[in-house]
C-alpha cells in the first residue's frame, strides 16, 4: 500500500520563506574563534576588531596633476616663474622655492613645503626655463592634502566588516599587512541519489551526471568557506546517518542536496531526526519546497532539494544568509528592483515563486524584465541564461505584459 501523501497539507500551513529565514538566523550564532591572516588571504573574511590607521594617507601632500608646483602669492598676471627643479613620483624635490620660482611636478609627487598650489601643465605656457600661468593660482589647487583620506589614529574599518577588494586596498595603503579575522567556515557538502554518477563516468540506464556539487561548491568557495566534500551518497538511510554524524563533528555546517522530498527514497529528514534535530521542513516556495533545516551536534544542516534550480534558489535565500550569520557578517538583504514585465508569466497562487528572467535598464532609466521560457526546477540552463530572479508573491496568480514585478538581480557568478 502507498504511504499517505505527506505533501497533501494545504500550502497555507507551510512556512513562508521569510519565516524560514528568520528561523535559520535565530538558530545560528556567529563563531567566536579568530585568526590572524595576511591581507592576501583575507578577502571575504569578517574583521574581528576595529582597525585604526597607523599613519596619515596620503602621508605627504602630493600633486593631483602633471604640471608645476607654485607659490600662489606669486600670482602676478603674466609674470614668468622660473623652474628650479623637478619633483617626480618617488623622487621628491628636496630644495626650496623662492619668490617667482616653481618646480616641474608629476602626479603623485611630493609638493614641497614652499609651494601651495599646482598649476596643470595645460594651464601653463613653457618658455625655456620658465612658465607663464594664464589661470588664477589658488592655495590648495590640484594638491592632495596630507591625511586627506585618513589621519593616523582614525578608525579605518569597523569590526564585523566583510572584507572586499577595496577594504584590502585601504588596509594596504595604511601599511597594515596582517589582521585579526573570524575564522573561516568549514562546510561539509554532499549530494544524495542512487541515480547520480560522477561527471567523468559513462551513464547507464536511468542515470544522470551529478551536477549540484559543482554549483554548491562554487557558491561556498565564493563565500570563503573551506569545503569538506563528501561526494555523492546513495539513497541509504544508514549510510546517510553515519556520514552526516561524522561530518557534524568536523564541520560548522552541512549542506546536502537531494533526498529531502517526500518520496520513499528521501532520507535526509529521517537522518536529521535520528541523529540531531529537525527545526523545519518544507517551505511555501517554488522552486525549493522540499528544504529541511536542523542541527546535528553543533553543526547546522541545510537539506537542499535535488532539483538543480531549487538547490540554487534555496542556497541563495536560506543557506547563504545562514552561513554569513555563522561567519559573523552583518545581516543584509539582497537588492530588489521594480521592473515592467515584457511577457506573460504563469503562476498559481500558494507559493512564493522565483522565476528566472533577464532584466535590463531602459534608456529612460526604468527597468524591464523578460521571463525565460523554461521554468522547470530541473532546467539549470534557465539559471545560466538569467541575470535575475523575478520574485512573484505567494498570492500572485500570473503576470500580464506591462505589469510591474519585483526582480532580484544576481551577478554573472550568482
Ligand atoms: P530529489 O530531491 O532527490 O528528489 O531529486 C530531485 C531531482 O533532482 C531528481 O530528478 C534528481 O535526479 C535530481 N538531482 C538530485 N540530486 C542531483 C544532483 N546532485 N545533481 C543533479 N541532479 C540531481
Ligand atoms: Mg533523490
Amino acid at each position: 500500500m502507498r504511504p499517505p501523501d505527506r505533501c497533501a497539507e494545504p500550502a497555507s500551513r507551510r512556512l513562508t520563506l521569510d519565516r524560514a529565514r528568520e528561523l535559520v538566523l535565530a538558530a545560528l550564532k556567529p563563531l567566536e574563534d579568530t585568526e590572524r591572516l595576511p591581507l592576501d588571504r583575507a578577502r571575504g573574511r569578517i574583521l574581528a576588531e576595529a582597525v585604526r590607521a597607523p599613519l596619515d594617507l596620503p602621508p605627504f601632500a602630493n600633486s593631483a596633476m602633471d604640471g608645476y608646483a607654485v607659490r600662489s602669492v606669486d600670482q602676478d598676471a603674466g609674470a614668468a616663474l622660473r623652474i628650479v627643479g623637478t619633483s617626480w613620483a618617488g623622487h621628491p624635490f628636496l630644495g626650496h622655492l623662492g619668490a617667482g620660482q616653481c618646480i616641474r611636478i608629476f602626479t603623485g609627487a611630493l609638493v614641497p613645503e614652499d609651494a601651495d598650489a599646482v598649476v596643470a601643465q595645460e594651464d601653463a605656457r613653457r618658455e625655456g626655463d620658465s612658465i607663464r600661468v594664464a589661470v588664477p593660482m589658488r592655495p590648495g589647487d590640484h594638491i592632495r592634502r596630507q591625511g586627506e583620506e585618513f589621519r593616523a589614529g582614525e578608525a579605518l574599518l569597523p569590526s564585523g566588516k566583510r572584507l572586499g577588494p577595496a577594504d584590502l586596498g585601504l588596509l594596504a595603503s595604511g601599511g597594515i599587512h596582517e589582521l585579526a579575522v573570524r575564522r573561516g567556515l568549514r562546510v561539509a557538502l554532499c549530494s544524495t541519489g542512487d541515480e547520480l554518477r560522477p561527471v567523468w563516468q559513462p551513464l547507464g540506464m536511468g542515470e544522470i551526471h551529478e551536477s549540484n556539487r559543482q554549483v554548491l561548491k562554487a557558491l561556498l568557495v565564493e563565500l570563503g568557506a573551506e569545503v569538506l566534500d563528501y561526494g555523492t551518497l546513495p539513497d541509504d538511510p544508514e549510510i546517510l546517518k553515519q556520514i552526516l554524524s561524522e561530518a557534524s563533528s568536523l564541520a560548522d555546517a552541512i549542506v546536502t542536496s537531494g533526498g529531502a522530498s517526500v518520496g520513499e527514497a528521501d532520507f535526509i529528514v529521517e537522518a536529521l531526526k535520528a541523529r540531531g534535530h529537525l527545526d523545519f521542513w518544507k517551505i511555501a516556495l517554488k522552486p525549493g519546497k522540499p528544504f529541511a533545516f536542523g542541527r546535528i551536534g553543533s553543526a547546522a544542516l541545510f537539506g537542499l532539494p535535488g532539483n538543480p534550480v531549487a538547490a540554487m534558489v534555496t542556497f541563495r535565500q536560506l543557506v547563504r544568509p545562514g552561513l554569513l550569520r555563522l561567519m559573523g557578517a552583518p545581516a543584509s538583504t539582497p537588492l530588489r528592483l521594480r521592473a515592467l514585465c515584457a511577457n506573460w508569466l504563469e503562476k498559481s497562487p500558494g507559493r512564493l515563486e522565483f522565476q528566472r528572467g533577464v532584466y535590463r535598464q531602459d534608456p529612460g532609466g526604468s527597468f524591464s524584465v523578460t521571463g525565460l521560457p523554461d521554468q522547470g526546477s530541473h532546467r539549470l540552463s534557465s539559471m545560466s541564461r538569467a541575470n535575475c530572479f523575478i520574485v512573484l508573491p505567494l498570492e500572485n496568480s500570473g503576470v500580464a505584459p506591462g505589469e510591474p514585478v519585483e526582480v532580484e538581480p544576481f551577478d554573472e557568478l550568482c
